[in-house]
């Protein structure tokens, strides 16, 4: 029955062709991971709650270029930022929410013109979500308590990690001094 094995395949590829539509489309939406078991600590140890404004809200309270690079995903020029070459020591929260994400401890000579550390202060303060844009496969760093973008992780840092993750300056605050209750390292 040649006929029937034709309709079938045609029914199977329609099947899968729909699939790949679903797919795509789920790939459009912002989808973030769960994050209801996490715990948020500020820098006195405090527990946080997460943050949920809406893109309004957020565009409100932030400056143009904060709001472009946390709530859009856009990135800052190299070399431009106010931290990539900064040495002193304290600790980088988020310019959205205020979380503590990295520690000077693990800021590193990058030549990048971004700040870079090869590990976070808490690896429950930033989600990790893959990022297929521009036609390129990265893995895409946010705030975990704002959802907030702050760039991306690579695996071409320096040890103990061998990560490096390439944050924007704009999407940091810097607390000269600081250091995190219960932060690494
Ligand atoms: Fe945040």
């Amino acid at each position: 029955m040649p006929f029937k094995n034709a309709a079938c395949l045609l029914i199977a590829m329609l099947g899968l062709w729909a699939c790949n539509q679903a797919q795509d489309n789920t790939t459009q939406t912002e989808q973030h991971e769960d994050i209801s078991g996490r715990t948020f600590l500020s820098l006195k140890g405090d527990t946080l709650a997460p943050v949920q404004k809406s893109e309004e809200e957020w565009k409100a309270e932030l400056e143009d270029q904060a709001f472009h690079v946390l709530r859009e995903a856009g990135t800052e020029r190299a070399f431009t930022g106010k931290y990539w070459d900064n040495k002193k020591e304290g600790v980088y929260t988020c310019a959205g929410c205020g979380l503590p994400l990295f520690s000077s401890k693990t800021k590193f000579k990058s030549g990048t013109g971004w700040p870079s550390f090869w590990d976070p202060i808490r690896p429950e303060h930033v989600l990790l979500e893959t990022d297929s844009s521009y036609g390129m496969s990265r893995t895409e760093v946010l705030c975990a308590r704002c959802g907030g973008h702050q760039g991306h992780v690579f695996d071409d840092g320096p040890p103990p990690t061998g990560l490096r993750y390439c944050i924007n300056s704009v999407s940091l605050d810097f607390v000269e001094g600081a250091e995190m209750k219960g932060g690494k390292p």
